[in-house]
């Protein structure tokens, strides 16, 4: 059986000897920050189903109790204090080694930019937590100021200019990706040669599908997750253990 060290090596070599890196996060990466996944062992869902009904846009859009509940939801968020922990330093180290083309990330906390990695290489693929958008006239205003009003005794503010419900820019399961990210991060890799899956259980789709179009691309694959994965059997190699362990190990190796 090949060590973990070994493995490391290679694939360090992999990423030194690649012209192009594409870095897809999850959940898991921020995990060691304190912000709890939806489907690990530990996930907000894993030990409450009914908190699924939050992130899904039909409930949200139709129950006005489900936005009051994600308002509360978003008051304690632990992402307001979490930093980014020794998994997304890594990632930022990596691009200052010139080995990061780009960085699809489904997890809306804004930790890899905290860390430093740069914003025009990062993809929100999922939106973002610190902004708000109007679901009627498509307005953005800061999250901060909604969450202000919430403070103030809005349980369920309105959007200012028309009315309409707001929601945070995040992209609920029930809605469409923005159509130029998903097709800037398709593009990234379909024309990537080394495709890093990192703290995802690749089971959310269309992002779950930039592997398969990596693979089928002729990229090498590589998936460090706590979990097993649909694309493990297929990936060059598979690391097990936790993110801010792996991730700077690997990099040290670059
Ligand atoms: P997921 O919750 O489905 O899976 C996360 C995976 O990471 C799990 O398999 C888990 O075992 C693994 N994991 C957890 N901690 C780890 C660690 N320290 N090291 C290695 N692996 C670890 O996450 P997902 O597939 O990314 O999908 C959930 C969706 O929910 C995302 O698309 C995202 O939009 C959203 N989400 C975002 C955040 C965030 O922004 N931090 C948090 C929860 C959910």
């Amino acid at each position: 059986m090949i060590s973990d060290e070994t493995r490391l090596q290679e694939v360090a070599g992999w990423v030194r000897d690649s012209r192009a890196v594409v870095v897809l996060t999850g959940a898991g990466i921020s995990t060691e920050s304190g912000i709890p996944d939806f489907r690990g062992p530990q996930g907000v869902w894993t030990k409450d189903p009914k908190a699924e009904k939050l992130s899904n846009i039909h409930h949200y859009m139709n129950d006005p109790e489900v936005r009051v509940a994600s308002w509360q939801a978003r008051l304690v968020h632990p992402a307001w204090t979490a930093q980014p922990n020794a998994a997304h330093r890594a990632l930022a180290d990596l691009e200052r080694k010139g080995q990061v083309d780009t960085l699809v990330t489904q997890n809306i906390d804004g930790l890899h930019q905290k860390a430093g990695s740069s914003p025009d290489r990062v993809i929100e693929i999922h939106g973002t937590m610190r902004e708000v958008v109007c679901m009627a006239c498509g307005e953005r205003a800061p999250m901060e100021r909604a969450l202000d009003r919430v403070r103030a005794g809005e349980a369920d503010p309105p959007c200012r200019s028309c009315g309409g419900i707001l929601k945070s820019a995040t992209i609920s399961f029930g809605q469409n990706l923005v159509a130029e990210d998903l097709a800037r991060a398709e593009k990234a890799a379909r024309t990537c040669d080394l495709f890093l899956a990192l703290g995802t259980t690749l089971t959310v789709y269309p992002v779950a599908y930039l592997p398969e179009a990596a693979l089928e691309a002729g990229a090498r694959l590589v998936i460090a997750n706590a979990e097993p994965t649909p694309y493990d059997p297929r990936a060059d190699a598979v690391f097990r253990g936790n993110l801010g362990d792996v991730l700077p190990a690997l990099v040290a190796l670059v």
